[in-house]
């Protein structure tokens, strides 16, 4: 069986193969759409940053030179305040009543914090505490030059970019046009969330949690519904889903007799590259591909199919987005009970992960297997334990993913 490396090995090269030019286009989106997109564009600072030299404190704008000994008394001779500079200069003896965010005066060289200060009278300030050379202040460029290139292209917009994007002048910017990522359930025991289920019956969840993981991949998710164990039901769903970039159809993958969906990908000509990776759970996952589209057949058991999108489906999105980073954080923690290994296939078990005294401790959560969304649910982790014999012991690092 193929170990995971191998299967993404098999994903990303697919992909690489087929990357058309026209592929993942660039749209103009505003600012504030821009939140998690691609940023397909480099920025670069329209000024330096900051603009001139900036109070980082509210108090008095000084010459350090004149407070070696303190407590010291100097004079007041006008005031700077955000929004408005002064054009007067400090000399020796002197300082300027300051705000923070507005431009230091000419001469000064530290700012006193407020709190470091009394006032004998208006025109002069008492200062305790000596300041050393720039301190309370930020020089003009300190942060950045204007020209330097501030975000790359491939960089997925996080919340400081959103904010260093707008301080920069950029209310529009080119991102990576989101994938469609059609998504079919397979299931004559299917019912929607809003039905009550019969005798035999449960409701459908992947479509949720999948349309939830192509939504925050940062695809576009395509509900087509669900198809039912029968060849004309699933080439119906199949044949719709294959007009998109990306289909993924749950359940209908493994060994039983009404599992028909790889048939139905083979009727349609999609060349299957595998169809079973050493993975537990998420052993019968199917990846394949047709003209412009991607194909995966993902296991219908919840977990499973969550995993399977995870590994394999979420860094082809990454890759097709062109983001620098498309394959997931993994983290390292020591073992906190001892965990069994399988020397069939690597396991991905729900974990809890708590950060103490400078690590991460992990241990397995209580489940039931891979249809357990109640234990998941009260996990925050799945722990990567290696396809090997034996048991990986207390104490022992183990890696691990976050899973929330
Ligand atoms: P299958 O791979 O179709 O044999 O499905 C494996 C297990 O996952 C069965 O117990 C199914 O009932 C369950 N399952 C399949 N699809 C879904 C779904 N959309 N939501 C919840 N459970 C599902
Ligand atoms: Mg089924």
């Amino acid at each position: 069986m193929l170990p995971i490396e191998r299967g993404l090995e098999i994903v990303m090269s697919t992909a690489k193969a087929k990357q058309r030019a026209d592929w993942m286009a660039a749209e103009a989106v505003d600012l504030l759409e821009s939140i998690h997109r691609i940023l397909r564009e480099d920025v670069f600072c329209d000024a330096d940053s900051p603009r001139f030299d900036k109070a980082v404190r509210d108090g008095f704008a000084v010459r350090f030179e004149d407070l070696t000994h303190v407590p010291a008394v100097l004079t007041v001779i006008a005031e700077s305040r955000a929004g408005a500079g002064t054009d007067v200069r400090v000399e020796r003896g002197q300082c300027c009543e300051i705000m923070t965010g507005a431009p230091v005066p000419a001469g000064a060289n530290a700012v006193v914090m407020v709190e470091h200060t009394e006032r004998p009278s208006a025109t002069s300030v008492r200062v305790l505490k000596a300041p050393r050379e720039n301190e309370g202040l930020l020089r003009r460029g300190a942060e950045a030059r204007k020209g330097d290139k501030i975000l790359g292209s491939g960089r997925r917009i996080g919340l400081a970019d959103l904010g260093l994007l707008a301080s920069t002048g950029k209310s529009k910017l080119l991102v990576s046009r989101k994938p469609r990522v059609a998504v079919v359930a397979t299931g004559d025991e299917l019912v929607e969330v809003d039905q009550e289920p019969q005798a035999g019956q449960i409701r459908n969840s992947n479509t949720y949690t999948i349309c939830a993981q192509v939504k925050d991949a940062g695809a576009e998710p395509v509900i087509l519904g669900i198809g039912r164990d029968n060849f004309d039901d699933l080439r119906s769903k199949i044949r719709q889903g294959l007009e998109h970039d990306i289909l993924l159809v749950s359940g209908g993958v493994s060994m039983g007799k009404y599992d028909l969906v790889e048939n139905v990908f083979a009727e349609f000509g999609v060349e299957v590259l595998f169809d079973k990776i050493a993975m537990k759970p998420g052993k019968p996952t199917v990846f394949g591909h047709r003209r412009n589209a991607y194909v995966f057949g993902l296991p219908g058991n919840p977990i499973s199919t969550m995993v399977a999108f995870h590994m394999f489906v979420r860094p082809l999105i990454l890759y097709l987005l062109k983001a620098e980073k498309t394959t997931p954080t993994v983290l390292e923690a020591k073992l906190e009970a001892s965990a069994k290994c399988d020397p069939q296939r690597a396991s991905l078990v729900p974990a809890l992960v708590r950060f103490h005294s400078g690590q991460y401790w992990i241990r397995t959560a209580p489940w039931k297997g891979s249809s357990d969304l109640v234990g998941l649910a009260r996990a925050n982790a799945l722990i990567m334990i290696p396809r090997r014999d034996g048991t990986l012991e207390a104490g022992e690092s183990a890696q691990f993913l976050f899973m929330e």
